[in-house]
């Protein structure tokens, strides 16, 4: 491996067996195009199919630049992320999937964006692809996030990005265990900007998230980014307190004025169990937060790494 690539590229692996071939074949050419001194980390995030073999075929034909990361479970994409960064070498680094829905060809797009002194080069996908239904989610949960944190990205789920080597860092420092990469980087930019990228269908194979996987992800996105979930609760809960309260003092002027009374009793009923499931959710959202704290205070490692399949210099 030349002695210090001038980029590195990102991609994490779950079960894409169907995928790498067509990937390859994709998208070294465009790197050996690029005239610059590169990488290609790959990480193994516990594939249960040949993904890991066919990483370490690719490997063994193209020593010089492949590096492969192999994870012994699954910990999702964005640790997969994380463990790369932790070994990037380039100057420059790039993320992209594997699946193809970030075609490599747009790489060299991102990559101007760097040149020109511009710390974070976010993807922003046209024709966005997948389901009516994701797509209205993700819309959702992007105006979510502008409301509960100060991060201003058009297009969070995107993953093809580039980054300066600062920012990686700085990512790479902050020890951030449930976490969303593209936000995290972008609380570290200080030049940030966005290019319009295409977006395919994926090439093979469906998507690795499920809704449960995309619900926990958005979570992570919030929670880790903002106490606004807390925030806002307190106001709910607040508001409720005030209604309750209100209540109390109605039934109590009529316990006294109008002597005592047994109807209404389901109207009770009905608020007493909205108010318990009020406070249900109060003690998730705590235990959400309180779960997060408890793994960094853990301070175990995040992943573990099997094998490193890597030329030493
Ligand atoms: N991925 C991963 N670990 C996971 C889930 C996904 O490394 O637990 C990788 C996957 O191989 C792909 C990328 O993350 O390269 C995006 O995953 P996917 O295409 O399933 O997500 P979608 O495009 O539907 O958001
Ligand atoms: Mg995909």
């Amino acid at each position: 491996m030349s002695a210090a690539p001038q980029l590195s590229v990102v991609i994490p692996v779950f079960n894409e067996e169907p995928n790498l071939p067509a990937l390859f074949a994709r998208l070294y050419p465009v790197l050996d195009g690029l005239g610059r001194a590169y990488e290609v980390i790959f990480t193994n995030d516990g594939s249960a199919d040949r993904s890991f073999e066919l990483l370490k075929a690719q490997h063994a034909a193209r020593p010089d630049v492949t590096r492969v990361i192999d994870f012994n479970a699954n910990y999702g994409q964005h640790m997969a992320v994380m463990a790369a960064f932790e070994r990037v070498r380039g100057a420059v680094v790039v993320t992209l999937d594997a699946d193809l829905q970030n075609p490599p060809e747009e790489i060299p797009k991102l990559l101007a964006r760097t040149d020109a002194g511009f710390d974070c080069g976010g993807g922003r996908r046209l024709d966005r692809q997948g389901s009516f239904c994701r797509r209205q989610a993700s819309r959702l949960i992007n105006a979510v996030r502008r409301q509960t944190t100060n991060i201003e990205m058009t297009d969070q789920g995107c993953m093809l990005r580039a980054y300066s080597r600062g920012v990686v860092d700085a990512i790479v420092r902050s020890g951030a265990t449930h976490t969303f990469i593209p936000a995290l980087a972008y609380s570290f930019a200080s030049r940030p900007t966005e290019v319009d990228v295409r977006h395919e269908e994926r090439h093979a194979g469906v998507s690795n998230y499920s809704l449960y996987k995309l619900i926990r992800l958005n979570f992570d996105l919030i929670t880790s980014f903002s106490l606004a979930p807390l925030e806002y609760f307190t106001m709910f809960a607040l508001g409720c307190s005030g209604l309750s309260l209100l209540l109390v003092l109605v039934l109590a002027y009529r316990r006294i004025f109008l002597g005592a009374e047994a109807e209404g009793i389901f109207t009770l009923f009905g608020i007493l169990f909205f108010l318990l499931s009020v406070a249900m959710v109060g003690i998730g959202l705590i235990g959400e937060y309180v779960g997060r704290t408890y793994q960094v205070v853990r301070s175990r490692q995040r992943y573990f790494v099997r094998e490193i399949l890597e030329t030493q210099e």
